[in-house]
């Protein structure tokens, strides 16, 4: 696994450990080249999942592209990271278990949207309104940035 600090290829696994309820495995790294710790998170991947856009456009789900509309969504907001990590879970499985390779992009919004709107109103509200404006421009980059409250063009 690359080191995301440095880009060095040779990193080392300090610690294994099952999260989430042993639906992931969660590993410290160490890069011995610089020194940084980062962790990475292992997960059963039933199916290849694609995203279908209200353009018809398709690719494939991308379960990083995900988790960080909802952490953006959820930024400064007191939910615990575990809980957050279980929600993400929890969507995906759903969006797994739907018996469809093909899911509509609006599917997975709203699945999200209902899942933020249990834990916080403002997360919630944060994606909701951004979510609209989403469906609009059909554009995921876009929709990620816009959720991102100092929206700067640095990415
Ligand atoms: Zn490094």
């Amino acid at each position: 696994m690359r080191c995301p600090f440095c880009g060095n290829i040779d990193t080392q696994v300090k610690d294994s450990r099952p999260a989430e309820d042993h639906v992931a495995i969660r590993r410290r790294r160490f890069c011995s080249a610089c020194g940084g710790r980062f962790t990475t998170y292992e997960r059963v991947q039933l199916r290849d999942l694609v995203v279908v856009k209200s353009n018809g456009r398709r690719e494939d789900f991308d379960r990083d592209k995900l988790e960080r509309s909802i952490r953006i969504a959820a930024q400064k907001r007191p939910i615990e990271p575990e809980r957050l990590d279980q929600m993400i879970s929890g969507i995906v499985r759903r969006l797994e278990s739907m018996g469809e390779t093909d899911i509509p992009s609006k599917t997975i919004g709203e699945i999200v949207m209902e899942s933020l709107a249990r834990i916080d109103t403002v997360a919630y509200v944060r994606f909701a309104s951004v979510y609209k404006n989403f469906q609009a421009a059909d554009d995921f980059d876009k929709f990620v940035s816009e959720l991102r409250p100092d929206a700067k063009s640095d990415e």
